[in-house]
């Protein structure tokens, strides 16, 4: 029944697909076509039903980039036509991240409402206050106990969501100290203390923000144990923590992660920006290392604005992003595509036709820009007779223009 309303929704978009695919579309304007017209019609799915499978998402990101290239393979990786337009992508969508962020707000609607079925899921789960503060991993091995498949996604999408919420270490006074990220106990409970009311950090300070010796913890909280396993628990919170000034905090704690997830009570965008955040931890852009060795190391987020300042034309702005990312059409490319024979340049048929050649070095072009270049002194827009390269031509910035 599910795959059925799935398959059904690729047809309708596989359709929807084909009524833009003669169209001369850029990029840019595709990206906007895939999230408003195509996976828009998902989104209730996806919010409503328990995942589909890996297939179907395999397809559809087969159909949407198959409509994004014209047909053809990817020009630039999908990690990187993922990242959003100010960091070199093309903000493309990232099918997964967007499943699992739709389904993180399912947590706020637990959270935020006293319905029957948060009653339900309380009965089967356990008790739900507590079931959302714990971490990643223990977050995916309640999930692997829960039966029902829609739930089961909700707390994986929300063990992932987790994983890529960075947490300002000035900020984990809220945190939970069992099935926690910031103590020793990482995968488990001392259920004792838990039932006292011993549940995050900040329940360890006294009135005055400072970590309670045992003999008053245990005073007040009513509890017993071990000195030497207080002071682990102590030890093992980051020394930042410890050391700074803190103030006890008296209202309702709630984890940040989950405090976030609380505070935006429309949609999944921002879910699905920390999520996208996740994915793109420590990627580089194939380019931007293929250029930094050919030209020296670029400002590569000014390049990026650059490209969307310059001009308001998409074509132009297309163009421009095809030459940053060295998938403009040269011969030596279509060489590579077998498309063309020759890797010659079109213009001068001495030098091999890569980007920095037809768009610079190439003899012709040159005199092309050194005309642009007296032009350019000539109306005063720029000062130092030597102060206009490769660089400024390939990225568009260095030359100031008034
Ligand atoms: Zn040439």
């Amino acid at each position: 029944m599910i795959k059925l309303n799935f398959d059904r929704k690729l047809d309708e978009i596989t359709n929807i697909i084909k009524t833009w695919r003669s169209r001369h579309l850029t990029v840019y304007g595709k990206v906007l076509i895939i999230k408003s017209l195509l996976v828009s019609k998902l989104l209730h799915l996806f919010t409503a039903l328990p995942n589909p499978n890996e297939s179907f998402v395999k397809q559809l990101n087969t159909e949407l980039y198959r409509f994004l290239w014209n047909g053809k393979i990817d020009r630039i990786s999908r990690k990187s036509a993922t990242l959003p337009c100010s960091l070199g992508g093309i903000g493309m969508l990232d099918i997964d991240s967007m499943i699992a962020s739709l389904k993180t707000t399912w947590v706020r609607r637990y959270i935020l409402s006293q319905n029957t079925w948060s009653a339900l899921f309380d009965l089967k789960i356990g008790d739900g206050s507590f079931l959302w503060d714990r971490n990643a991993a223990s977050l995916r091995v309640l999930a692997s106990r829960v039966k029902n498949r829609f739930w089961k996604d909700v707390i994986n999408s929300l063990a992932l969501f987790r994983q890529c919420y960075k947490i300002d270490v000035n900020d984990i006074s809220s945190c939970n100290i069992w099935f926690s990220d910031v103590t020793k106990y990482t995968g488990n409970v001392e259920k004792a203390w838990y039932r006292k009311g011993l549940r995050c950090l900040n329940d360890l300070l006294d009135a005055n923000g400072s970590i309670m010796e045992f003999d008053n913890l245990k005073h007040l909280y009513d509890i017993r144990g071990m000195q030497f396993s207080y002071d682990m628990l102590i030890r093992s919170i980051p020394r930042h923590w410890r050391t700074m000034n803190k103030q006890k905090c008296f209202g309702p704690i709630i984890h940040p992660a989950i405090g976030f997830i609380l505070s935006h009570l429309k949609g999944a965008k921002y879910m699905y920006n920390i999520l996208l955040r996740g994915i793109h931890e420590g990627h580089v852009n194939k380019w931007e290392r293929k250029w930094d060795a050919q030209v020296g190391i670029n400002d590569w987020p000014k390049t990026y604005r650059d490209i969307f300042k310059a001009t308001k034309s998409a074509q132009y702005r297309a163009l421009h992003y095809k030459i940053v990312t060295r998938t403009a059409a040269t011969n030596v490319l279509l060489n590579q595509m077998r498309i063309n024979s020759t890797t010659l340049c079109t213009r001068c048929n001495i030098s091999h036709e890569t980007i920095y050649h037809k768009f610079w070095a190439c003899p012709l072009v040159q005199k092309f820009w050194r005309d642009i270049h007296q032009w350019l002194l000539e109306s005063g827009a720029t000062g130092e007779a030597n102060d206009f390269n490769g660089k400024h031509v390939i990225f568009g910035h260095g030359v100031r223009i008034s």
